[in-house]
């Protein structure tokens, strides 16, 4: 006798995360959109200190991080909600928002965790396609909101494709969308993104009151393995964040790392700025050599390889490239080091001369 389950949990692919090469392998780890950067010295050296108290359970309310965050954006204390990880606040806000037979909508394809977390949550996916430049259709968003929608997820620059999401168009989407239903701006790679016109979330979430933000510590600021995010919501929302998330789920040693990197804001940003530049010369690189790809806005690149994706993936993986493969649809590459990103550049059009067409 099978153990009775949740049905629709059959229907959901367990989260695949970035493929790691063998440890003794020359190769690059491309998958995950991690930062190549070590972590700050001062940061090390705090965590280090942080270690002889990890017999205690943390501050749960994250007291002086908050404090800081609310300053660094002007907003209250009380529109802020930390999570373990900005996934976690993503399913959070899931959890907060939906009640049975609630759909939550994104674009597709977009981050990977958003069918997942919805599914979790009993709450139905509802997955608008991308237009034909890898951007999202906010007309075509716009229409499919019902009266079940509870939730709209836009990521921006949106995770694999690297587009964004224009300022003019989300507040011609938002005219549409119904005050009861929350936009969630997910701007994990927000750092990253020097687009003119973009959207930017802050300034949406101070303008509308059904607008959060999603922010992470775990891209630009180079601390996924430690797990801390956070929103930037109205009131009422985050306190339901609050409630909704596990408890003490932000470890101190989360805190500490994200408060110093606040601190070093300064420090990361040449880091940030030095990806972009690495980003910049990739993207040409590829350019010149023929191979087509859309402008990114975030910290990897994105080639619509389609048909010709696993493939590619393969032949990529035996240079030394792990990326992220979705097969038919295209491969995702982090920005690395310089050193990652010349075998990139390289590999990339040696692998594609090998195919007839290029990307
Ligand atoms: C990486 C990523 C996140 C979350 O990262 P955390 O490590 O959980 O903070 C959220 N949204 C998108 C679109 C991402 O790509």
């Amino acid at each position: 006798m099978t153990i009775a389950q949740r049905n629709s949990l059959q229907a959901i692919p367990a989260y695949k995360q970035g493929a790691t090469p063998g440890e003794h392998e020359k190769a690059f780890k491309l998958s995950s959109n991690e930062n190549p950067f070590a972590p700050l010295p001062a940061v090390t050296t705090a965590l280090v200190a942080e270690l002889g108290r990890i017999n205690e359970y943390p501050n749960a309310a994250a007291p002086e991080l908050v404090a800081m965050l609310a300053e660094r954006f002007k907003v209250a204390p009380e529109n802020i909600a930390l999570g373990a990880g900005s996934v976690e606040v993503a399913g959070q806000l899931i959890h907060a928002t939906t009640n049975p037979g609630a759909e939550v909508m994104f674009a597709w394809r977009s981050f990977e965790a958003y069918p997942i977390l919805t599914h979790v949550a009993g709450a139905t996916p509802v997955m608008v396609p991308l237009d034909a430049q890898g951007g999202h259709d906010l007309p075509a968003m716009a229409a499919a909101i019902t009266e079940r929608t509870s939730l709209i997820f836009i990521c921006n620059p949106n995770n694999p494709t690297g587009t964004v999401v224009d300022s003019a168009a989300v507040d011609a989407f938002m005219a549409k969308v119904p005050a009861h239903v929350l936009v969630v701006i997910d701007e994990a790679y927000v750092h990253f993104n020097i687009h003119g016109d973009s959207a930017i979330g802050l300034d949406f979430f101070h303008r509308y009151p059904n607008v959060a933000v999603l922010h992470t510590f775990s891209k630009a600021y180079g601390l996924a393995g430690l797990r801390i995010g956070y929103a930037i919501a109205p009131a009422a929302v985050a306190e339901n964040l609050r409630k909704t998330a596990i408890p003490f789920g932000v470890s101190a040693l989360a805190q500490r790392a994200a408060v110093l990197s606040l601190n070093h804001e300064a420090e990361l940003q040449v880091r940030i700025d030095k990806l972009i530049t690495e980003r910049a010369g990739l993207v040409k690189a590829l350019r010149d050599a023929g191979i087509q790809l859309w402008d990114s806005h975030a910290n990897f690149i994105w080639l619509a390889t389609k048909e010709r994706t696993e493939a590619i993936d393969a032949a990529l993986r035996a240079a030394g490239v792990w990326g992220r493969a979705f097969p038919g649809e295209g491969i995702r590459i982090s920005i690395g080091s310089p050193e990652a990103n010349k075998l990139v550049a390289d590999s990339l059009i040696s692998v594609l001369q090998e195919f007839p067409a290029h990307v």
